[in-house]
């Protein structure tokens, strides 16, 4: 396999047009009064969008006919499914949608007993090129824009609500786990976290506990972050406790080192009060040794600590012309003993979706 180049600027291409989405309040008002408008059907516009988790004027009867077909600029279709695979009695679904540019990307919908989580794109494709999955290896395609990641939730959190998953239920969860690199769309990313968190109705008041923001170890992002008064949880996908084996499965410690990344999750964990999570794939004889499950333990205890951190192990699942498998049970099951012995919090991920290539690593947007 030939390795792909590390991508960290997106290509410049156009954005999708604006949208009341990507708008903080008193732009969403500003944008409302250019259209000749007072500025309180902004609010009333906020309400219907993220409230009733409506985009369609047309239902939005307590408004007069002409501000909704003036309101109607303000929300543009941005994000529009093509397809819609179904797995596990229809508790996961995958939805394959298309910008206005053509630009197509993927978002994952689960429903467990106790919540329901979306996991959304950040970016269409993603430029940190890890060689065992699918979206890095098709690399980046552009940035999505804030409005295109909060649509994503909003469509979720309505088809949850309206019983797509087999019975009605709330969004609890949004996960940025789909494609792309988050910390990468640093801005976008940010300003759709601020709608997704917020109380209605300047967002859709989902707690920041239930987001997860995922990343490859962007140190100086991480740091920003952690700036930022958004307490979310922080995963960090680390998959090799030493520099030499994580310089091959992820490419960006080339420029931040497994040392560097931790001590900035732990700076994460120390300002927001948040247990960090630690992303690992099990690969079948190359990350899954013994010892280097007494490593992990050893290096997350010294370096972010035992009660700040939480392991999530994901058996590898499948990409196309991947050689690399998960590991057998016995090998995950003395993995996870270790971590235990060393007094780390640990869990195995179920691996949903995979029949519809909905799993972690398998977005391709095909
Ligand atoms: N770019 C961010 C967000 C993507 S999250 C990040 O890497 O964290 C997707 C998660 O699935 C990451 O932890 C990623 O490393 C993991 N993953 C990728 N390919 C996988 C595969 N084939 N099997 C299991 N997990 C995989």
């Amino acid at each position: 396999m030939t390795a792909l180049p590390l991508v960290f600027d997106a290509p410049k291409r156009a954005l999708p047009p604006r949208h009341f989405a990507d708008l903080p309040r008193a732009e969403r008002r500003a944008a409302v009064a250019e259209l000749g408008l007072p500025v309180f059907r902004a609010d009333q516009l906020a309400r219907h969008y993220f409230g009733h988790l409506t985009a369609d004027v047309a239902v939005m009867t307590d408004l007069p006919a002409a501000a909704r077909e003036s309101l109607a600029a303000l929300l543009p279709p941005l994000v529009t499914p093509v397809k819609e695979l179904a797995c596990d009695d229809g508790a996961t679904r995958k939805t394959l949608w298309t910008a206005q540019d053509g630009t197509r990307a993927e978002t994952v919908l689960m429903r467990y007993p106790d919540r329901a989580t979306v996991c959304v794109s950040s970016q269409a494709g993603c430029g940190m090129a890890c060689p065992f999955c699918a979206t890095g290896q098709g690399g980046l395609q552009r940035n999505l824009s804030t409005a295109e990641i909060v649509e994503q939730v909003r469509q979720a959190a309505a088809a949850a609500r309206d019983g797509a998953l087999g019975a009605p239920a709330r969004l609890s969860n949004v996960v940025f786990m789909g494609m792309g690199e988050p910390l990468a769309n640093y801005n976008r990313v940010v300003a759709a976290l601020r709608r997704i968190t917020a109380p209605a109705p300047d967002g859709f008041g989902i707690s920041a506990r239930g987001v997860t923001v995922s990343t490859v170890g962007l140190v100086p992002a991480i740091d920003k972050l952690a700036a930022e008064g958004l307490p979310v949880t922080l995963a960090v996908s680390l998959h090799a406790p030493d520099d030499e084996l994580r310089d091959t499965l992820v490419p960006v410690n080339t420029r931040w080192k497994v040392a560097e990344v931790l001590a900035a999750a732990r700076r994460y964990a120390q300002a927001t009060g948040r247990r960090v999570s630690i992303e690992y794939a099990l690969i079948r004889d190359v990350n899954d040794q013994p010892w280097r499950a007494d490593l992990l333990g050893k290096v997350l205890r010294r370096q972010i600590g035992a009660k700040r951190v939480h392991v999530n192990l994901i058996p590898l699942n499948p990409t196309p012309g991947s050689a690399w498998d998960a590991s057998p049970r016995k090998r995950q099951d003395e993995f996870v003993r270790r971590l235990d012995a060393a007094g780390i919090a640990c869990t195995v991920r179920d691996t949903r979706g995979q029949e519809i290539a909905a799993a972690c690593g398998q977005l391709a947007a095909t």
